[in-house]
């Protein structure tokens, strides 16, 4: 009996990903094993972040990195540590900029649900350019002259939310901000794997970027990383930790925090109610490891081949089937199941629902449901759970 089913609550068969909602993505053995260990035992956080901060600028080639409460939190320090600095004053007034620049220019295309964590810290963000089509009403996306034309004097850096097809390109945004000694924070969270993107939204010069640590990395759920410039990573690292010590008596990891640039400590910081815990460190420092090992490209085989008993399944029902593979050779295969919703008397969205409401619940991605298609992501699939979300698409997708 699962843990859940001890407290009365019934486990899903997870077919979406490693969305937050349904908990995130499975941790390998190993990192679960780390987790256990770094429990049993007492370390000073500070000592261990700056173990993180080696192993993270290792990983990705940053001057340094923090591990935070997800990348979310990420966003939230990212931002303070541009607003602040190593400045005490400013630290303390957080979330509240009086006296200081506290704009971030963004595109408007790119303004999401996730930006609420950097206006968190006191940001205030001014939307430039139009993704016109979008609107049908040309062919031009935000461009970088529009962030040059919005730098003012209460202009305090720049928020980028990263993928491949993200306009203007990086690299221009970069330009245009540093040209004005204006530093650029991006939001990467899911966008590893592919591997390559742990260095080179860094090296493209964004000053921090943001990565989940409980998404393509498999660490614990409540993990992320927030990794680039060293004095921005020290400053954020400031207002996370704990900070109820004697100046006196406190030697933070000199890799992570310039304590000669410091008058005193900062009291608690506006990430205090972000903390991270050691297991959620060494446990999130382990799945790097694995990651960047390439650990979870072995698996892909296997989940493709749970993908194809899916589909194979599925033959002679009003459903039409397509396998998308990426040819990264490291991200997952998914599998599409386009219905046909005349002869099955039934939408994509009510099968979706019944499917969740059904014995055990089964949750599968629901981006498509307008195109009239179920999201079978394998991440969390083996055998066992194949052969009952078989079952389970099979009673409900039989017309
Ligand atoms: C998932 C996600 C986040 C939040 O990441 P957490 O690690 O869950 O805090 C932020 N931005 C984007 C674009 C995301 O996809």
């Amino acid at each position: 009996m699962s843990v859940y089913e001890k407290w009365g609550l019934a486990p899903i068969i997870n077919v979406s990903g490693a969305v937050t909602r349904l908990g995130g993505a499975p941790m390998p053995e190993e990192v679960l094993v780390a987790f256990c260990e770094a429990a049993r035992e007492s370390i000073p956080l500070d000592q261990l972040q700056g173990l993180a901060c080696r192993v993270i600028a290792e990983a990705t080639g940053a001057e340094a990195g923090l591990v935070t409460a997800g990348a979310a939190s990420a966003l939230t320090l990212g931002a303070a540590a541009i607003l602040t600095g190593y400045d005490l004053g400013r630290m303390e007034q957080l979330p509240h900029c009086h006296g200081f620049p506290n704009e971030f220019v963004m595109a408007r295309e790119q303004r999401n649900g996730y930006d609420h964590a950097v206006r968190a810290a006191g940001v205030k963000l001014v939307e430039v350019g139009f993704h016109e089509m979008v609107a049908g009403a040309g062919v031009r996306r935000a461009e970088a002259w529009e962030y040059v034309a919005a730098f003012g004097p209460a202009t305090a850096g720049v928020f980028y939310v990263y993928d491949a097809h993200a306009r203007p390109p990086l690299a221009e945004v970069v330009a245009a901000a540093h040209a004005r000694g204006l530093p650029v924070l991006v939001d990467a969270a899911g966008e590893v794997p592919p591997r390559t993107n742990l260095r080179a939204i860094l090296a493209a010069g964004a000053d921090l970027v943001a990565f989940s640590g409980g998404k393509g990395i498999r660490g614990p759920q409540a993990t992320g990383i927030l990794c680039g410039r060293r004095d921005l990573v020290g400053a954020a690292a400031l207002q996370m930790l704990d900070m109820d010590d004697h100046f006196e008596l406190w030697e933070p990891p000199e890799n992570l925090i310039d304590r000669s640039r410091l008058a005193g400590l900062p009291r608690h910081g506006i990430g205090r109610g972000m903390k991270v815990s050691k297991e959620q460190i060494v446990a999130l420092l382990t799945a790097i490891k694995l990651f960047t090992a390439g650990a979870y490209d072995r698996q892909l085989a296997e989940l493709r081949e749970h993908l194809a008993q899916v589909e194979t399944a599925l033959e002679g029902l009003p459903v039409c089937c397509r396998t998308l593979v990426p040819a990264d050779g490291q991200s997952l295969p998914i599998l599409e199941i386009a219905i046909d919703e005349r002869s099955l008397g039934r939408s994509a969205l009510e099968v979706c629902r019944r499917l969740r409401r059904g014995k055990p619940p089964v949750y599968v991605g629901h981006a498509l449901l307008d195109e009239g298609k179920l999201v079978v992501n394998p991440l969390h699939l083996n055998a066992a759970r194949t052969a009952v979300l078989i079952q389970r698409l099979r009673e409900e997708l039989t017309a």
